[in-house]
């Protein structure tokens, strides 16, 4: 039987890269997308070959559609989702959930409450670059982890240097679209959660009404493990990179903050250096294909929707840091709804 999704919101993500991950798995389907402009929600689904377009949310979740997935602008995400899962579709929600974490929350344990399956599209876990320094470590390849660089400040493209850098109110902001990533990204190598971030941001030139285009954050989680994180849109030249430091050997990859399957990871202890290898595929379809398989009741997504709870948290903790100069605590009890 094939997964029937409808698209909430028509995205410059969906269109690059979400509408070929459905695509590409053997039983998915684009079934129709909404827009809030009739006539955009036309255009694009005649430019994508989706059969069905709508202009409202209810005209969506009453169409013959066995899931959605909800990109649009960040203010959406929890009324979007909530009507989703009211209507008994499951739900992959892009990051951040909402605008709060305590929304993120109310919208996860609904999603649970209904037995539906709720994902949040953290894409960086599906990278094989990421997936192979988690095995690594976890296989004590660097000893103990003791810190962590997470390098991911970025040139924003012209076509996207909208809502990110100009509307407050619908989530823009670097921390809200970069942060959020890292947190996840942070977590999921590392196998631990942070407790306590401290943040500086900075509004370099790009971005306006208040918003930040820059942040430095340092992170400290449960284990020990201090990392720190630069994320950005305005850096040109800047490159991506993630390195975590261990008593026994150090992990340093290069290029894989990114969207494509690309990068390297190198493995230097006291035998020398060694070039992990792993695999390149698209991480969007991989993350579509456990969503697919979540919804035969065959594990859960790649990233949770108490996965999303925790990106947001930490997001949420680097801007109030960033607001009132001192380091902010986060509940450990948070990412749980058990
Ligand atoms: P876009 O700006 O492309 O789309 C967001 C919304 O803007 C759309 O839903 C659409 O509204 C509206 N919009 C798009 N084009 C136009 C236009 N020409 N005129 C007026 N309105 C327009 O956003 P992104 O695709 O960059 O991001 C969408 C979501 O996805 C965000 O939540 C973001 O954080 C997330 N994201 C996640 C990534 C990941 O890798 N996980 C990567 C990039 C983004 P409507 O639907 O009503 O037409």
């Amino acid at each position: 039987m094939s997964v029937r999704w409808g698209l909430i919101g028509a995205s410059t993500i969906a269109r690059q890269f979400m509408i070929d991950a459905i695509r590409a798995q053997g039983d998915g389907e684009v079934a129709a997308v909404m827009s809030s402009s009739p006539e955009r929600a036309q255009a694009y689904a005649r430019e994508n070959g989706i059969p069905a377009s709508v202009s409202t949310l209810d005209a969506l979740l009453a169409a013959d559609i066995d899931a959605v997935y909800i990109s649009t602008t960040n203010e959406l995400h929890l009324e979007q989702g909530l009507a989703a899962i009211k209507a008994g579709k499951h739900v992959l929600c892009e990051k951040p959930l909402a605008l709060t974490s305590a929304d993120a929350r109310s919208m996860v344990a609904a999603a649970k409450k209904a037995g539906i399956v709720f994902g949040t599209n953290h894409h960086l876990r599906n990278a094989g670059a990421h997936r192979a320094m988690r095995d690594a470590i976890a296989a004590g390849r660097i000893g103990k982890p003791i810190a962590a660089r997470v390098f991911h400040s970025v040139y924003l493209p012209e076509n996207l240097q909208g809502w990110r850098i100009a509307r407050p109110e619908a989530g823009g902001g670097v921390v809200l679209d970069i942060t959020v990533h890292d947190a996840d990204t942070l977590r999921f190598v590392l196998g631990d959660d942070p407790i306590e971030i401290s943040a500086f941001t900075q509004s370099a030139g790009m971005a306006g009404g208040g918003l930040e285009d820059g942040a430095m954050c340092i992170w400290r989680f449960k284990s020990g493990v201090i990392a720190q994180s630069h994320e950005g849109f305005m850096t040109k030249f800047a490159g991506t990179g993630f390195e975590v430091h261990g008593s026994e050997g150090s992990l340093i990859a290069t290029n894989v903050m990114t969207q494509k399957p690309v990068g390297s990871v190198l493995l230097r202890t006291a035998n020398g250096e060694e070039e992990l290898s792993f695999d390149r595929e698209d991480l969007y379809t991989r993350s579509l294909r456990q969503f697919h398989a979540a919804i035969r009741g065959e594990g859960q997504p790649s990233a949770t929707g108490e996965d999303g709870i925790w990106s947001l948290a930490s997001a949420e903790a680097a801007l109030q840091s960033s607001k009132t100069g001192k380091a902010v605590t986060i509940d450990p009890q948070l990412g749980s709804l058990a």
